[in-house]
């Protein structure tokens, strides 16, 4: 432990954690997340080069661990990226865990992030065979805002990506479905949203595809006839999303349950006829859209509820993931 660190997190009310990961420390080393850490030659900082994933953390119970380490890789997968294994990133989640309860000040609901870059310009030379990037697990209390913004009705604008729906294939170097640190561009967008009085933002493509939220994915519900399961529906992940670990604890959960599931193009049209649309996303979980610009949508807090149980019955997630 770095020193003062422990009387400086007694004082400080937003305590986090961090856990750094390298070549010495596999399994984790604690660091005082409000020092400085990072070197300002880090491709992370400069060039945005690396990638992350958001976890949500109830009780000490850390939720679809197994997905995201799974989508973590694949992120890496399609930027080229060293990573770390998973066993280190298990054992410096659970580092951290550990020392939050050890001071007792475990809290509730905690956000963990996982991030990696490419390290160091220029350090050390590229045929090193360990680890040389810079790695870390940083957690904090989920913010509060956000936990009671959980199942709030959210009016939403659609925009445009700036590509078409070919391009993830087509030019694969965009890093489309990857989980990259470059999130200047959706906090754009979601600030042009809030600019514009709405809540949040689904991306379409240029040639008219449903994408995803800039922090989230979007799911459809249609309302079987009397008596048949209701239809669950996701835009398509070749599209050049991310595939959601929420969405596909939720598929998972209510596939058991006998609804019908679906990926697909879909088209804005598509959106507006559905019964209801939701945006689902780690730690704020599921959320009903009640406008789409100007096409008021039908909210359903029982529904709500019932998408919020499925994914509480955390089941292991599926298909979306499984390369
Ligand atoms: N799509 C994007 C672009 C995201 O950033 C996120 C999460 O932050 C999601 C979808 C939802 O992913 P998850 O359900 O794994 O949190």
């Amino acid at each position: 432990m770095l020193a003062g660190m422990a009387e400086h997190f007694q004082e400080d009310s937003v305590a986090a954690v961090g856990v750094r990961i390298d070549a010495e420390h596999p399994h984790g080393m604690i660091f005082d997340p409000h020092q400085p850490q990072l070197r300002v030659t880090d491709l992370g900082a400069i060039r945005g080069d690396g990638i992350f994933e958001t976890m949500y953390c109830f009780g000490g119970e850390i939720r679809k661990l197994d997905a995201h380490l799974r989508r973590l890789a694949r992120s890496a997968g399609i930027c080229e990226l060293p990573l770390p294994p998973a066993e280190s990133w298990r054992a410096a989640v659970d580092l951290g865990i550990e020392e939050f309860s050890t001071r007792g000040t475990l809290p509730e609901h905690l956000t963990i992030k996982l991030v990696v870059t490419r390290g160091v310009e220029g350090e050390p030379a590229a045929d090193d065979p360990a680890f040389a990037g810079t790695a870390w697990v940083l957690l904090t209390p989920a913010p509060e805002a956000l936990l009671a913004s959980r199942g709030e009705p959210i009016a939403v604008t659609l925009l445009d990506r700036g590509h078409d729906s070919t391009a993830a294939e087509r030019a694969p170097w965009l890093l489309l479905g990857a989980k990259t640190l470059s999130y200047a561009v959706n906090m754009a967008a979601l600030r042009h949203a809030k600019q514009h009085g709405f809540d949040d933002v689904i991306f379409r493509t240029s040639d008219g595809q449903v994408l995803e939220g800039p922090t989230s994915t979007v799911l459809l519900v249609h309302r079987g006839a009397e008596g048949s399961p209701p239809r669950l529906s996701t835009p398509e992940r070749e599209s050049g999303i991310l595939p959601g670990t929420t969405q596909g604890a939720i598929f998972a959960a209510a596939e058991r349950a006998g609804w019908e599931l679906g990926y697909g193009p879909l088209t804005p049209e598509e959106l507006h006829a559905a019964d209801h649309v939701f945006l689902a996303s780690s730690v704020r979980l599921v959320s009903p859209v009640s406008r789409i610009d100007d096409v008021e949508m039908p909210v359903d807090h029982d529904l709500t509820a019932e998408l919020t149980a499925l994914l509480a019955e955390d089941l292991p997630v599926g298909r979306p993931l499984d390369d």
